[in-house]
């Protein structure tokens, strides 16, 4: 196999603390095996943790941060305005990555690199500015503690650049909260397991790119065609029109039916003012624009502004589903007015939606259980549906102040504080439990469990699946449809591509080997493609072995093993414990595992 196209074979390094650059070449059997992001990212945190004799503090200048589009980001395609960003995460102390869209991962191509790794610490906080083959590191103690956005501006002064695509962190990823985020093109964000702390640790507020190179694509009248094609499969899909109204916010609804909505903590599964917080009251009173990546017909982003009452003025992207239930059910909160102002303050801060909903969500159950006491909040009170009480804590676990500063640690801080939460934070391997209940889908329990970053929906979400078509699924085709999931989704991620037209819209599978063939010029099968993402899958998990991950680790949230749903359509469910380690079993085997989890593979 001849790689004609898709890599520029060069990956730009970045030793922050001696201010040096270099520009490492890869080979063509690294990007045939590894193909671009994701798995550019895993086999270069897997080569750094091997140097590393097995250990890496997340948040030490030791720790790499690898930034990695695929050979398909920013070309002529449906939705490839994807990019990776790869590191060890300071919320589970295991392998962590993160897919941020928009533009700036496009950006980074075309100053040509097919990844970017940091190492060290600059002396003081600092922006990256990549310009094609010039790289500085300039310091820029004036941003410290500002918002994402102010932060872009005061870089666009610096550098005297207004077309360079920026990527920064908040206020919360310079105080190390181990769920921050990094923040681009406004409202794109490289979120859950903490990569804006891992760039607060480096001293890094911001990097900002500008490229002029051509993308390498092989076969340009071929991907015109393909491209055409899938534009117009997309098109003519008869939700198509919907999505774009409505994007991922036509979720509240569909999960609030089904009973899987987060609601009050995870205690219960529907919300009965569901109908104030949905796609429709979004649409209705407060969408102003669709925003979308680059190449995205769907353009699910949605910009809403509050135009009257005490948040008025407020204007964000989103919120996405996972933002509104997080921030709005699950905390009892039906307000969307409400609802965005939190939003745009996590964004602001450069705090995770759904691990700050979880926390906060958490934080109120336990008062209410009198685990917690009041003094523990600094002697606020907080009860459910609280704006004014949610969106001050927002602010404290940002700055670190008071509980703020156990809070910021997650969900290990949390435990270790308060060991009786372990029954009220649904969290796997520390990471917070995305928004879809599991208890009525013993599939979606084993995708968080298993998944390799902690309770993250978009390792393998088969909740719908499983509810819809799974009533004459056996234990072994859930398992297999987990690592389906499990295989596929990387994929995406290695090529730099959107998973939400593949599993929103059913955009066929066969259209990416097809694009991958029209870029690179290399004829493989898509078998061949996903054989490339279960050995990612695989390696992922033997780094998380190295680092002490095992059987004992791969349970879903304790509430989905031991507490029924109380009411609603999924009522009564829960997972049976035996069940699950029989589905366990059986997972691991499919996988080649051992018995206790471990593959055979070594970093
Ligand atoms: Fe971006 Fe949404 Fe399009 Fe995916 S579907 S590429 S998230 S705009």
């Amino acid at each position: 196999m001849s790689v004609k196209g898709g890599y520029f074979f060069r990956i730009l390094d970045v030793d922050l603390t001696r201010g040096e650059t270099t520009i490492v070449p890869i080979d063509e059997s690294f990007v045939l095996k590894y193909i671009g992001g994701r798995g550019f990212g895993a086999r270069l945190v897997a080569d750094h943790l091997k140097k590393s004799g097995g250990k890496c503090d997340p948040l030490g200048p030791e720790n790499i941060l690898v930034i990695a589009p695929g050979p398909l980001t920013g070309v002529y395609l449906p939705a490839s305005g994807k990019n990776s960003f790869v590191t060890l995460s300071p919320a589970t102390g295991i392998y962590g990555d993160s897919s941020m869209g928009g533009v700036f991962g496009v950006e980074l191509r075309q100053a040509g690199y097919d990844a970017v790794v940091l190492r060290g610490r600059a002396p003081e906080l600092s922006v990256l500015t990549i310009e094609d083959d010039r790289v500085g590191i300039l310091p820029l103690p004036q941003a410290a503690g500002v918002s994402t956005l102010e932060a872009e501006k005061l870089v666009r002064e610096a550098t005297g650049d207004e077309d360079m695509k920026i990527a920064s962190i908040g206020m919360a990823g310079e105080n190390g909260v181990v769920f921050s985020c990094v923040n681009a093109d406004w409202s794109r964000n490289a979120g859950r397991i903490g990569i804006g702390a891992v760039m607060g640790s480096k001293n890094l507020k911001s990097i900002a790119v500008r490229g002029s190179k051509d993308l390498p694509v092989y076969d340009l009248d071929a991907l015109v065609r393909v491209s055409r094609e899938g534009y117009d499969y997309l098109k003519s899909h008869e939700f198509f029109r919907f999505w774009q109204e409505q994007g991922l916010m036509s979720v509240v609804d569909y999960a609030n039916a089904m009973g899987i909505l987060p609601t009050h903590n995870f205690k219960e599964t529907v919300f009965d003012r569901a109908d104030k917080m949905n796609g429709y009251v979004m649409e209705d009173r407060y969408k102003i624009s669709d925003t979308a990546c680059f190449g995205c017909s769907m353009s699910c982003g949605n910009v809403c502004l509050v135009r009257e009452g005490k948040y008025r003025g407020t204007v964000t992207e989103g919120p996405e589903y996972e933002s509104a239930a997080m921030l709005g059910s699950n905390l009892g909160a039906s307000n969307f007015a409400y609802i965005l102002k939190a939003n745009a303050l996590c964004d602001d801060l450069g705090v995770d939606t759904i691990s700050t909903g979880s926390i906060i969500g958490s934080m109120i159950e336990g008062l209410e259980k009198g685990i917690l006491t009041q003094e523990d909040l600094d002697g606020d009170e907080i009860t459910w549906g609280d704006e004014e009480g949610i969106l001050r804590l927002i602010g404290k676990i940002a700055g670190r102040e008071g509980v703020g500063d156990t809070l910021a640690g997650g969900a290990f801080a949390i435990l270790k504080r308060w060991p009786d939460m372990e029954g009220v934070l649904s969290h796997v391997k520390g990471l917070e439990q995305s928004a879809y209940d599991a208890r009525a889908a013993i599939s979606m329990a084993l995708g968080y469990g298993t998944s390799d970053i902690g309770a993250h929906h978009t390792r393998a979400w088969t909740v719908a699946s499983e509810l819809e078509n799974g009533a004459g699924w056996g234990l072994e085709e859930k398992a297999e449809f987990v690592i389906y999931h499990q295989t596929i989704r990387p994929l995406f991620d290695m090529l730099g591509v959107c998973r939400l037209p593949w599993i929103e819209l059913g955009f066929p599978e066969e259209y990416y080997q097809r694009f991958y063939q029209a870029v690179t010029g290399v004829e493989r099968s898509m078998d061949d493609l996903l054989e490339c993402s279960r050995h990612v899958y695989d390696l992922t998990r033997t780094i998380n072995v190295t680092l002490g991950i095992d059987r004992k680790d791969d349970y879903p949230p304790r509430r989905t093993l031991v507490d029924p749903v109380p009411s609603g359509p999924t009522k009564g469910n829960v997972v049976d414990r035996d069940e699950y380690e029989k589905i366990l079993d059986l997972y691991y085997e499919k996988r080649g595992w051992d018995s206790d989890g471990k593959p055979s593979l070594s970093l």
